[in-house]
């Protein structure tokens, strides 16, 4: 058989062949008025993403680079933060961090776990010298979306600033980054931007400007105060990658033709429809509060969950992804995000079924699709 391709990894995604075909065509130099037109109108289109008045600045990196810059450009050696730390994700911002000198609460949640309003504003009375809150709007190693709205309620009223991973999720659940206080958003372009690896975004609200002001951290490719003075003559302070900024404007325009609202419900739809399929087949999900990004599915007992991840990859060539760390051959995690589709769900879950059978899982074999199709069907417009 011709073995086709199919990426259902949560990043990179699938990228629509409109903005595909443009990595293709001759460079244009980034010193020009025709460069600049098409910069600030993928500025303008960050910012009907991020759902904010604020700028959005464009970083040449992948999207630990923007949680870097987050770092980096408003904290000061020996400040104390708060990481919220649920997943492989979660805990990059510790990292980072220390690799800064910055003392850091780590909260280590279970995996799938939620963290709620009141636990935070707890942490907070503990902790009244916290300078900022790292935490993660879709924790893709383990398909949970935390509830940002409430952390945003919390922190409007501290000192604190609300710093937000929004690497997998924004674009794909709602986010809104004004109306949610988020003070620094993160966000990257091989997740729901639709477009390759290779950038990255990155916003300030008033209040992260001021520490901004203050901060002595050294900084100096993702300094944020270059970013500002330059796309103020509508360019950015070094070569940005050209084609890719390119390939957004692209991708921008199908999410504004369609709409944050819809696409939001786009993938409702395709989480519920990979939520009913694994769950009609007896399988469980790691998360409690389960996104519409990535669904993460526990390995059923007496199953080997390398060998699933391998089959479904070498044998039916669906890049699904398998779990990570403490979760690598517990979990697998299927991907509804960015370009995908509906059948992208029902070829997921197909593959997921051929493995399954062939792995010895008892189980009523084409269960999970038609669950999965039923909800497609209903929701089809
Ligand atoms: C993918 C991802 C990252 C890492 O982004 P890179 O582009 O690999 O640097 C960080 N956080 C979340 C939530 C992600 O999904």
């Amino acid at each position: 058989m011709i073995k086709k391709y199919y990426l259902l990894s949560p990043g990179p995604t699938p990228v629509p062949e409109d903005a595909l075909s443009i990595a293709s065509e001759p460079i244009i130099h980034h010193r020009t008025p025709e460069f600049s037109g098409i910069f600030m109108e993928v500025v303008e289109g960050l910012k009907y993403v991020f759902q904010t008045e604020q700028d959005v600045y464009v970083l040449t990196s992948s999207g630990t680079g923007a949680m870097q810059a987050a770092v980096n450009n408003i904290l000061n050696p020996g400040d104390k933060v708060i990481s919220l730390s649920g997943g492989k994700f979660g805990e990059r911002w510790g990292q980072i961090c220390r690799a800064y000198g910055i003392e850091v609460r780590e909260i280590a949640l279970e995996w799938g776990e939620p963290f709620t309003k009141e636990q935070l504003e707890e942490e907070l009375k503990e902790n009244p010298e916290t300078k900022a809150v790292f935490t993660t709007l879709s924790e893709t190693s383990s398909g949970t979306v935390y509830d940002i709205q409430a952390y945003g309620e919390v922190l409007a009223s501290s000192e604190a600033v609300l710093v937000v991973d929004g690497i997998s999720g924004l674009g794909a659940t709602p986010c809104p980054v004004d109306e949610w206080k988020v003070d620094v958003m993160v966000a990257g372009s091989q997740k729901s931007f639709m477009i390759p690896p290779g950038l990255a975004y990155l916003s300030f609200s008033p209040k992260a400007w001021n520490l901004v002001e203050q901060s002595t951290l050294p900084k100096f490719y993702f300094d944020a105060k270059k970013y500002r003075k330059n796309l103020e003559k509508k360019t950015t302070p070094f070569t940005p990658a050209v084609s890719l900024i390119i390939q957004q404007k692209k991708s921008l325009d199908i999410i504004k033709s369609l709409g944050l609202e819809k696409l939001f419900e786009h993938h409702r739809i395709l989480g519920d429809a990979t939520r009913a399929g694994v769950k009609s087949i007896g399988l469980e999900l790691l998360s409690k509060n389960p996104g519409n990004i990535c669904t993460a599915i526990k390995v059923p007992e007496g199953i080997d969950g390398i060998q699933l991840v391998k089959t479904m990859q070498g044998k039916y060539m669906a890049y699904i992804a398998g779990g990570q760390d403490p979760y690598k051959g517990k979990i697998f995690r299927i991907a509804h995000l960015g370009y995908m589709g509906g059948f992208d769900v029902i070829t997921a879950l197909t593959a997921l079924e051929m493995t399954l059978s062939e792995l010895g899982y008892d189980f009523k074999q084409g269960g999970a699709i038609e669950a999965a199709e039923t909800v497609l069907k209903e929701n089809w417009e």
